[in-house]
């Protein structure tokens, strides 16, 4: 830990007095010359820089660079990763599903589900979309209020980033930050830059670190820690949209077959696609689901949510009584998949040898498979994570820390988790909007 005593502050800042009061005082107008002003020194590797910032935000992905881009005054956005907003780029398949036009509080899982609908309705779908008109990012409709851009995502992060620079706030990539301390006046960490290690001082501390999805992209659950050394309560957490597994495999052979069903818990159910994997099952439908899954649970599948198969195997009947019932099916479905159910569900029986009872007793099982997945995939490939920081240690109009003030929380490490279909990404602009006119509009 790199402790400043006041003789390394005369010594290298020499124009900076030793901090005390206020944190205003002693900013330059401009960031460039701070830095300016920093390299030609005889510096000591060893020797920690000080500079002083209004807003530290730690996490350069979606929330971070959005509160970025409202925070006035001197802001620096840190980042261990080596480009910012990593998983925009990657997300909707390169184009990025950035919102929803159906967005709601209850498209969203919380501990309190009326935590969100603040900052939702102080930043929505709509404003998004005039930032991205100003930028001429074409766009298009996929499905149910997803909106996604017409060419590459990187252009949303390009946008974010000239939105940043447009307040003046400094990008600091390939960073990593340590010991965190409150202050009297705010915060101290030190941030290690090209192994050059810089004690940072600001008013206010943003934490924009995201969740534990994908630790291969550099997530990390550095907020939850931070939380927990403020003693702000986090919430338990746990892998989201992600796909299920079967210890069995049992699912192998079908593996690559997707079709529209409609997928329940006890809780919820969705109309969506259902996609058969090696390992088990995903797809939009058991995505949604997962983030309402506990283990041991069992979920339903409704193979023939819109389909009228009763009346429509009766009818055949009557003219097709020879048919076998797996020849019929095959109609409605893959064929793997009707070869699959052939044995469990006796398909090789005729149609003319089959009641209405029995017919009805057919649907009914397609229409409620009944399984218990071991587990999900986890945080290697989910989308996001459930749970975080708890909404109770938040204010939900400027996502600072009750007990904190000038401590916020933002983005997905907050616990608030958006449903699949672009509501993660309305959250984080929404939730970083929150936190950057506060801080903004605050006493600085
Ligand atoms: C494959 C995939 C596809 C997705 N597609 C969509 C989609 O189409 N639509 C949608 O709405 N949502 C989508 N999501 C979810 C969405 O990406 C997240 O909800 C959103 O990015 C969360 O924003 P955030 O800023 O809170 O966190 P992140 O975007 O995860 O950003 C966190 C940042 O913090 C940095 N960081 C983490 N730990 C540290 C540390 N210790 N020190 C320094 N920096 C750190 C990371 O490098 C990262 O840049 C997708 C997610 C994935 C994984």
């Amino acid at each position: 830990m790199h402790h400043l005593s006041h003789g390394i502050y005369r010594r290298y800042l020499p124009q900076f007095a030793p901090f005390s009061g206020s944190i205003r005082q002693p900013y330059r107008e401009n960031p460039v010359q701070t830095s300016l002003f920093l390299l030609p020194l005889p510096l000591n590797r060893a020797t920690s820089l000080l500079m002083t910032y209004d807003t530290i935000i730690i996490g350069a992905g979606a929330a971070g660079m959005m509160c970025a881009a409202h925070t006035r005054g001197r802001t620096l956005l840190i980042d261990h990763a080596k480009a910012p907003g990593e998983k925009i780029r990657i997300s909707g398949g390169g184009r990025c599903n950035f919102t929803n036009l159906a967005t709601g509080a209850e498209n969203f899982l919380s501990q309190n589900p009326h935590f969100a609908k603040s900052a939702l309705a102080r930043y929505t779908p709509f404003d998004f979309l005039d930032l991205i008109a100003r930028y001429n990012i074409a766009w298009h409709e996929k499905a149910r209020g997803q909106l996604f851009c017409d060419g590459k995502a990187t252009q949303i992060v390009d946008m974010l980033r000239s939105e940043m620079a447009a307040t003046g706030a400094d990008l600091w990539l390939q960073s990593t930050v340590s010991n965190l301390r409150a202050t009297p006046e705010g915060f101290s960490l030190t941030a290690s830059r090209n192994d050059q290690p810089h004690h940072l001082i600001a008013r206010n501390l943003v934490v924009a670190t995201g969740g534990k999805s994908i630790p291969k992209m550099g997530a990390t659950g550095l907020a939850y820690d931070i939380a927990r050394q403020f003693d702000v309560s986090v919430t338990e957490t746990r892998a989201a949209l992600v796909p299920f597994t079967f210890t069995d495999q049992r699912f192998k052979a079908l593996s690559g077959i997707s079709l529209p069903v409609r997928a329940s818990t006890n809780a919820i159910s969705f109309d969506e696609d259902l996609l058969f994997t090696h390992r088990g099952l995903s797809g939009p439908a058991i995505l949604q689901l997962s983030s309402y899954w506990t283990e041991g649970k069992a979920i339903a599948l409704n193979l023939i949510p819109h389909m009228p198969l009763f009346d429509s195997l009766r009818t055949q009947r009557q003219t097709q009584g020879r048919r076998q019932l797996s020849t019929e099916l095959s109609a409605h479905f893959p064929q793997r998949l009707v070869d699959y159910l052939s044995a469990p569900l006796n398909l090789t029986r005729r149609l003319a040898d089959l009641s209405d009872d029995k017919l009805q007793s057919l649907c009914e099982n397609l229409s409620n498979w009944q399984m218990t997945p071991t587990g999900t995939e986890g945080y290697r490939t989910a989308e996001v994570t459930l749970g975080g920081i708890d909404t109770n240690a938040l204010n939900s109009a400027t996502m600072a820390c009750k007990a904190h003030p000038n401590l916020y929380f933002i983005g997905e490490a907050v616990d608030v988790t958006g449903w699949l279909g672009g509501y993660n990404f309305q959250w984080a602009w929404a939730s970083g909007h929150a936190a950057g006119t506060a801080i903004s509009n605050g006493p600085q």
